[in-house]
């Protein structure tokens, strides 16, 4: 924790947590340090010991529960985890640090623009999700954070990340999710120059700075994802997950290769 967290830290005395860590599997205390004002805490309620925010637990939560596994954290169900063949398009975060590490089922990816798609920069992937180099039918659990969003062609990523899929396998995701109004297209890119439709909204990106969101999925991404032959549910999180597992304010879809 750095010196310059600490108004933060005070500002947000009364929304601290302590719980369990889907993650790391540790008794936990969950930090809110941001001076903005919170909103929502899906991007918060940081793990003093792996680092996760409320998101990423809630995605191993979600994982676990796939599996059909009794253990409630991701460090407690990995000798079952590295039996399985994962993909995550992303990198660094407490899911890869937790069973990536010499774990050959498991590849990790960035979109790194100064890195051949298919080559390795530290040991993780350079790929675009529109068109992935991995075989057909290669996983059983393919993961995106946030990820989707900021792809320009979406429905090319969906049919990959379901290619790559072995039949019955998981794609378990988040993206921004309005859940009472349909998609809201952004942007477009065409011929390699963005066009913009609305405003350029631009998430924080731990390689790129910021990056742009393409669009805000809506509640028709269910029926998209059925297009694409994947049964898909929403789970949002209840006071329950709160109060357990500092898991606040956040959706994950899970969608299964059919
Ligand atoms: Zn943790």
């Amino acid at each position: 924790m750095r010196w310059a967290n600490l108004p933060g830290l005070a500002k947000n005395a009364l929304r601290h947590r302590v719980g369990k860590c889907a993650i790391c599997g540790k008794r936990s205390l969950f930090l809110v340090f941001e001076t903005r004002e919170a909103r929502h805490f899906r991007e918060r309620l940081h793990c003093v010991f792996c680092k996760s925010v409320s998101r990423n637990r809630h995605v191993a939560k979600e994982i676990l529960s796939v599996f059909g596994r009794k253990e409630n954290s991701i460090q407690e169900a990995k000798p079952f985890l590295k039996t399985l063949k994962i993909y995550s398009a992303s990198s660094g975060d407490a899911l890869h640090r937790t069973l990536g590490d010499g774990n050959p089922n498991f590849v990790a990816s960035e979109y790194f623009p100064d890195v051949p798609i298919g080559a390795t920069k530290n040991g993780v992937s350079c790929q675009n999700l529109e068109s992935l180099t991995f075989e057909s039918e290669a996983f059983d659990l393919v993961i995106t954070e946030d990820v989707l969003e900021h792809v320009a062609d979406f429905e090319k990523a969906f049919s990959e990340i379901h290619r790559v899929l072995k039949r019955g396998g998981y794609h378990v995701f988040t993206v921004p999710l309005l859940l009472d109004a349909p998609t809201l297209e952004r942007a477009t890119l065409e011929n390699g120059i963005v066009k913009h439709l609305l405003p350029p909204e631009y998430h924080g990106d731990p390689i790129r700075g910021e990056i742009l969101a393409f669009r805000t999925f809506g509640y028709d991404i269910f029926e998209r994802l059925a297009k694409f032959g994947f049964e898909a549910k929403l789970s949002q999180t209840f006071y329950q997950d709160t109060l357990r597992y500092a898991i606040a304010d956040s959706h994950v879809i899970v969608s299964r290769k059919r």
